[in-house]
């Protein structure tokens, strides 16, 4: 598997930690926030290969601020994958609308969210880098 940047944005702990825990075992190197403001910051300096969003964070929620990566030239290309606890009907509409190309729901399911993160690396990485998924 290909080691990647991932940014995480996501204001509960424990599931920053089992995210980031999964993501590190997979080999990746992890960059996380609790709030959007700072993981805007971290997108804009680091330039992370993926960005997963929680869409329920205090103050500026994570749809808004998928929509502020969108608008701005340094994060436009920065593929974002909403998590959300909310599976009602609509929020993936309203996900892809904000800008997110996957959404996934929690609570994660620890034995497939590693090959669900290499499978939308694989398919959101352009250019130079592209290798095939490994499974
Ligand atoms: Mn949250």
């Amino acid at each position: 598997m290909s080691a990647s940047r991932i940014l995480v944005i996501e204001d509960n702990p424990a599931n920053l930690e089992l995210v980031t825990d999964l993501l590190e075992l997979a080999g990746h190197t992890v960059h996380s926030a609790a709030a959007a403001e700072p993981g805007l910051e971290i997108a804009r300096r680091e330039q992370p290969d993926l960005i997963l969003m929680d869409v329920s964070l205090p103050g500026m929620d994570g749809l808004a601020a998928t929509r502020a990566l969108k608008v701005d030239p340094r994060t436009q290309a920065i593929p974002v994958v909403a998590l959300t606890a909310h599976a009602m009907r609509g929020d993936e509409q309203l996900a892809r609308e904000a800008g997110c190309h996957a959404y996934l729901t929690k609570p994660i399911e620890t034995r497939t969210f590693p090959g669900r993160i290499a499978a939308l690396l694989a398919a959101c990485r352009v250019g130079s880098n592209s290798a095939p998924p490994s499974s």
